[in-house]
């Protein structure tokens, strides 16, 4: 009596008998290639999704067929641990930081491990543990010995309420405190950069080097790192030594300045207001301050201004222009200033409009006169210039250059080329963070805390009420140290670390993670770097692989590493998404259980409203999300895994069917009954050995289907990853061994070995449990992958259509390797041919190879 598939006990079964035998510690032998497969590491908030689900089996499947391959595979999981849910935890329910992440971390570690994940934990790293951030602060400290760590004043968002510095997500979407409700001030602080502007030319460049990354991403850094060449132009200040640098990429209008424009933050703005203006910009500069940002410069936001009072000259026509200050410009952005040119820039032609400045065209389309041209909207195209001094009649693309040339002749300025990219803020004034490493001495300065002396703990009795200075900056023993240059009494530095730096050099520590003595041994690192295989989702697309590219060129410039780029190639998976009840008018999310569906429409079954049906990203918010741990419960992981990888092509959104989870249980069952059949088969052979002299035509038929399946999934695995038509294959295979007539030919053990093999990196314990169940004792994931038999793939005979005017009337088998005529010979020698063809005269014989012979009769 057969027993039937049950994946809980196989599952768990096989897991132990993993974790107990370590089979997937990394291998070390380094006579093997070597192959890095990562998947970007999770913050431990307690509950795995089925976004990580989908990452992490993509990555598993590559890292079990490369093993199967032959590479010895570094595949290692860690925690991307600091960060503000901590904190927030600690705020509202008083539990530590530590203590909270600590119990997530053990929590998701199991969920991960039900997964059946081929993960080396002996290399499990945690970023909020001393043992890691201590390497941390350490590559903290190379960075500041380079000069690439310093500091300035940044704003920050400050709530008056609280007296408390909060994270952006601490600001709700209409500038309002999380907590205390306050409209959110911004303040400015003295905090930590990393110099990442020194790198950008080499960050763009070197993108070209990344053939293994999708271009949408490559576009996107290209486009954040935003490199324009253009002016540094100067404009003095009327009744002043001072002037205003601005840049411009469009020095060819530079004729049509008709004001000037700085940020209200600007130290030149108080120095150029005018006693009558004094009153309305302090107003403008409060009003602006309790703006975000992104609402400051968003396109769809009014842009406001006022004058100051003051004037400038504009140095190429001598004129005298307003100068105003406007809520768009960014004083972190470039020269905290810019010119104004209303006729030839969208932007300025509304705020001029707004505010009623002067609008002077200084560039016409080609062959129209000036007299014909009239702006209802800003002109940005190139054309000729005109009003502009020597520069009339030139073509503006020539005036760029030309204008640069005079400027730099008279003085006024300089060619520049400037990137949109800005250094990296790392300062978080928080507590569950890396703490930076430094002194403040009032003699000595800022004073690098020695190495001997790292890490810089984080203290641990600590109070969180959300209000006042940041937890570190109230503890007095902590803060309160001697200076280690001079020995005076001398304070820590309170600002932690941007959480992105923890997460810009963990695929580093993974080639050393219990290293004590450094955070990555020179030769280690340099033998398992860069990462062969990195997948991710897209929202990471900018920041965290932007900073990692930066942090590894750093270490490598500081000797700790010799590649250029951290991730050869990258994978980037779609989104999972569900069933999604939506309510037409009032746009409300429903349950499963909210609707109803009348007369084949799907209703809110309370208001009896219409309602939407479609597939969305999961969200708790949306009530769309699939529990992973009740599909595992259900079905086992080995199910969830295959209905993931089949659903559609990683890169793509995946939208969750149960009914095709469904469908993937059934194929493993089909599987499960398939191979049991033959163990109990008395007949089965007794192994595979073929000769292949001596085989059946039923024999060659199912040895091509074997090695066709071996031929495609090994394709699928490879290169662009389409492990849903590797999956289709696996069904293709399991359906001609059930309909093989040869259960007793070793060509069928063949087949039954090989459609396990083929399922390994796919379903790792079901294909384990057969695999043992077949006489096996070694694990199936340490066994060699396929080897395709080109011979059998060939096809020694075909089925040829008989059509006679078109008509079908039969088939018959013919040779392969029949040439065109011979076909034809075969085909006219045929009964059926005869039957139709006999006292006929034929007109014409058409043959369409390894198809048909169509016979054209009067
Ligand atoms: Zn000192």
């Amino acid at each position: 009596m057969q027993s039937p598939y049950q994946p809980s006990d196989i599952e768990s079964k096989w897991q132990q008998q993993w974790s107990d035998s370590n089979l997937y510690l990394t291998e070390e032998n380094r006579d093997k290639p070597k192959f890095y497969a990562l998947s970007m590491f999770p913050y431990p908030s307690g509950k795995l999704h089925m976004g990580h689900v989908r990452n992490y089996v993509i990555t598993d499947v590559i890292a079990r067929f490369k093993r199967m391959q032959g590479h010895r595979v570094l595949h290692p999981m860690g925690w991307d641990a600091f960060g503000l849910p901590a904190e927030n935890a600690a705020i509202d329910r008083g539990i530590p930081p530590a203590k909270w992440t600590y119990e997530n971390i053990a929590q998701m570690r199991s969920q991960l491990q039900e997964l059946g994940l081929s993960i080396d934990w002996s290399r499990e790293v945690a970023t909020c543990s001393p043992d890691y951030y201590k390497w941390t602060q350490w590559l903290f400290l190379q960075f500041y010995e380079a000069g690439l760590a310093y500091q300035k004043e940044a704003a920050v968002n400050w709530d008056p309420i609280d007296q408390t510095v909060l994270a952006n997500e601490q600001v709700d979407s209409e500038g309002y405190s999380w907590r205390s409700g306050a409209k959110v001030e911004r303040k400015l602080l003295r905090q930590w950069f990393l110099k990442i502007t020194d790198y950008a030319e080499q960050l763009l460049n070197d993108l070209q080097q990344l053939e293994g990354w999708p271009d949408r991403v490559k576009t996107m850094q290209e486009n954040w790192i935003g490199k324009s060449v253009g002016a540094y132009l100067e404009f003095p200040i009327v009744g002043s030594d001072e002037k205003i640098p601005v840049f411009t990429t469009r020095p060819d209008t530079v004729y049509g300045v008709t004001y000037v424009v700085l940020a209200p933050e600007h130290p030149l703005t108080e120095k150029v207001t005018t006693p009558e203006r004094k009153e309305a910009v302090s107003a403008f500069i409060q009003e602006v301050s309790s703006e975000s940002e992104i609402d400051r410069t968003a396109d769809d936001k009014p842009k406001k201004g006022t004058l100051t009072g003051g004037k400038a000259i504009n140095p190429f026509t001598g004129e005298e222009i307003p100068i105003l200050i406007a809520n768009y410009v960014l004083y972190e952005y470039g020269t905290g200033a810019v010119m104004g040119v209303p006729a030839h820039d969208v932007r300025d032609f509304k705020f001029a409009k707004e505010n009623n400045l002067p609008i002077k065209v200084v560039i016409l389309p080609e062959n129209v006169e000036e007299t014909d041209f009239s702006l209802v909207e800003a002109y940005t195209e190139t054309g000729i210039m005109v009003n502009s001094g020597e520069f009339n009649g030139m073509e503006s693309t020539k005036g760029k250059e030309a204008v640069i040339k005079l400027a730099e002749n008279k003085g006024f300025g300089k060619k520049r080329i400037q990137y949109r990219l800005r250094d990296w803020l790392i300062s978080r004034q928080r507590y569950w963070g890396c703490p930076i490493p430094v002194i403040h001495c009032q003699d000595c300065g800022t004073v690098p805390v020695p190495t001997e002396q790292l890490p810089v703990k984080l203290p641990e009795q600590v109070e969180f009420s959300g209000r006042g200075p940041s937890p570190l900056a109230k503890l007095d023993d902590w803060v309160n140290v001697t200076c280690p240059k001079c020995g005076k009494p001398a304070k820590r530095e309170t600002d932690t670390m941007d959480t992105f730096i923890d997460s810009s050099w963990y695929f580093l520590r993974y080639t050393d993670a219990t290293n004590q003595n450094e955070p990555f041994n020179l030769d280690r690192v340099n033998d398992w770097m860069g990462v062969d295989q990195y997948v991710g989702g897209i929202e990471h697309a900018i920041l965290h692989l932007l900073y990692s590219r930066f942090f590894t060129k750093v270490v490598r410039d500081r000797g700790l590493v010799s590649v250029n780029e951290p991730f050869k190639r990258l994978l980037t998976q779609g989104m999972v998404q569900g069933l999604t009840y939506k309510t037409k008018q009032t746009g409300k999310y429903l349950t499963p259980e909210q609707i109803i569906y009348k007369n084949g429409e799907c209703r809110d079954k309370e208001t009896n409203e219409p309602v939407n049906i479609f597939y969305e990203k999961m969200s708790k918010s949306k009530y769309n999300g699939v529990d992973p741990k009740l599909v595992l419960e259900k079905y086992g992981a080995d199910t969830a895994r295959m209905f993931i990888l089949f659903k559609a092509p990683p890169e793509k959104d995946l939208e969750w069917d149960d009914a095709d989870v469904e469908g993937q249980y059934r194929f493993l069952n089909r599987v499960w009954l398939l191979v049991n059949e033959f163990i109990e088969n008395p007949d089965s052979a007794e192994d595979k050995t073929i000769n292949k002299a001596n085989l059946s035509k039923e024999e060659k038929d199912l040895r091509r289907a074997i090695h066709t399946a071996i031929k495609e999934i090994s394709e699928d695995l490879s290169g662009d990853y389409q492990f849903n038509t590797a999956v289709s294959e696996l069904m293709k295979l399991s359906n001609a061994l059930r309909d093989a007539k040869i259960k007793n030919s070793p060509v069928y053990r063949e087949g039954v070995e090989t459609l396990i093999l083929l399922l390994a990196p796919f379903a790792p314990h079901i294909s384990e449990e057969l695999w043992h169940k077949l006489g096996n004792s070694e694990s199936v994931h340490l066994a060699n992958w396929l080897i395709i038999d080109e011979e059998a793939l060939t096809v020694d005979e075909i089925t040829l259509v008989i059509q006679i005017k078109g008509k079908t009337r039969g088939t018959i088998s013919a040779p392969a390797s029949a040439s065109k005529d011979e076909l034809e010979a075969i085909a006219r020698a045929s009964d059926i041919a005869q039957k139709y063809i006999a006292d006929k005269e034929i007109k014409k014989v058409i043959v369409v190879p390894n198809k048909l012979v169509n016979f054209v009769v009067v």
